[in-house]
């Protein structure tokens, strides 16, 4: 009887029996961009991608892999990573779901405030992060202030902003930059919306002067949660989901919002097919979450820098990801990203490879590209009321005098956190079910990597004429 109340109660949860996950690999290395075409034009759901092989969700491997062969009329060679989707890698899932859920004495938000160790020993569901970055606001109202309603998702879900700065420092004539950061766009990657936390939360405590010296001098605007509704949906009832939950009618749901900005929408790497988890939405910019942080974006005057927070592949990308050439300020990414990577690397050995988004996956309407197309007058920076600057140092390391530039714009990236690829590490399979005990260490070797960013871009902001 217990069993059969069971089963009805979660019969809205989505299953992938027989499901395997494959990895993929063309007998030549240089067939494997063709490949990559034909699984997402054959609607495969591609988890990883490497130089090498593409890991993909299949629902038959055996037949996917034979009119792969056949389409692309070359050897393709598939390697089992997980047999078993569902019982592998969800059931255990759900099962822990349930007993977090039956739990009778799980500790309060309030009370895991002030226990960093207990709160990021889990991932929380949406109304707990929520409430915990409003309680977190309360307590330290000299650092933080919060935008609630910024805007809402289609399902009525509020959209968040949480502010960082040092108002006590704030000087009246002082201008500051800001750092602009948002996490969970794809609602399965978890881990991104837990390292915005543990920056959050080291932003708000910490009396490191790394910490303390740019909020003397910056604002940290932080959205921590792009994709409320996908993410109450991945706890709810498919966990490996990843758009939002736009209804596209005849049964589909959901917009990948990482393909939905107006920045070259729709030039590649994205699906007129609302069906398939790529899909690029009816128009540029047509979804309410992305509506909401754009205009929100806008509010902004003087970003300099933007990370948009991805699990997994362990990778720092950079504009552009809708062509292969060069982004203006392709030196001044590179030189930041590798010294993320450098980072990264010193805390917990963990390699992450910094590149170009195109290098690494054709993409178009991405937010990395639309933040780095977000020009503001130079002015912006330098408000005292003579005209001049109040920061000679800073204008003095500008990629163009600012004699000569007209414009600055903000450094944008991509950090696809861990893992490098899914895997049974330690005999967990992690992927985008990275085990919660990596919540700290990611959390380690993020933080560092971005304070360095933040400090980059706010010492040698990107010029430009116009
Ligand atoms: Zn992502």
């Amino acid at each position: 009887m217990r069993q059969h109340s069971v089963a009805r109660k979660h019969a809205h949860r989505a299953h992938y029996h027989g499901h395997s996950l494959v990895r993929l690999m063309p007998a030549h290395a240089a067939d494997l961009p063709a490949l990559h075409r034909l699984l997402l034009d054959l609607n495969a759901d591609v988890w990883a991608e490497s130089p090498a092989h593409v890991d993909v969700r299949a629902a038959d491997a055996e037949a996917l892999t034979e009119a792969l062969r056949q389409s692309l009329s070359v050897g393709v060679h598939a390697e089992t990573i997980v047999a078993d989707v569902e019982k592998q890698l969800l059931a255990p899932y759900w099962r822990a779901i349930d007993k977090r859920a039956d739990a009778t004495s799980r500790p309060s938000v309030a009370a895991q405030l002030h226990d960093p160790k207990s709160w990021f020993a889990e991932y929380h569901d949406l109304n707990e992060i929520y409430e915990w970055y409003q309680l977190l606001t309360v307590t330290h109202k000299d650092r933080i202030t919060i935008t609630r309603n910024v805007g809402f998702s289609h399902e009525g879900r509020e959209l968040m902003a949480v502010r960082f700065t040092n108002h006590a420092s704030t000087k009246a004539t002082q201008i500051k930059k800001q750092i602009y950061v948002q996490g969970g766009i794809h609602a399965r990657e978890w881990i991104s919306h837990s390292t915005a936390q543990y920056i959050a939360y080291h932003l708000a405590t910490s009396n490191d002067t790394a910490i303390t010296t740019l909020l003397d001098e910056a604002e940290v605007v932080l959205v921590p949660v792009v994709n409320p509704d996908g993410y109450a949906y991945t706890w709810t009832t498919d966990r490996i989901w990843r758009k939002n939950r736009r209804n596209n009618g005849h049964g589909a749901f959901g917009v990948d919002l990482n393909r939905n900005y107006p920045a070259h929408w729709g030039e590649g790497g994205s699906f007129t097919n609302p069906f398939v988890d790529k899909y690029m939405g009816p128009s540029a910019g047509s979804e309410p979450e992305l509506q909401a942080l754009m205009a929100f974006f806008d509010s902004l005057p003087r970003v300099v820098a933007a990370l948009d927070l991805h699990s997994f592949s362990q990778v720092i990308l950079r504009p552009l990801g809708w062509t292969g050439e060069d982004a203006v300020h392709e030196s001044q990414h590179k030189t930041v990203g590798d010294a993320m990577a450098r980072i990264i690397k010193s805390v917990h050995g963990k390699d992450y490879v910094s590149e170009k988004l195109f290098d690494f996956v054709l993409t178009s309407g991405t937010a990395t590209d639309w933040f780095y197309m977000q020009s503001r007058p130079l002015t912006n920076l330098f408000g005292a009321a003579d005209g001049k600057s109040n920061d000679v140092a800073t204008m003095k390391k500008m990629a163009l005098p600012p004699e000569h530039a007209t414009v600055f714009r903000p450094y944008s990236f991509t950090l696809e956190l861990r893992p490098l690829h899914p895997g049974f590490g330690d005999g967990f399979f992690d992927g985008f079910m990275l085990d919660p005990s990596e919540i700290v260490p990611v959390g380690e070797e993020v933080l560092p990597a971005f304070l360095h960013f933040a400090r980059f871009a706010m010492e040698n902001v990107l010029t430009e004429v116009r």
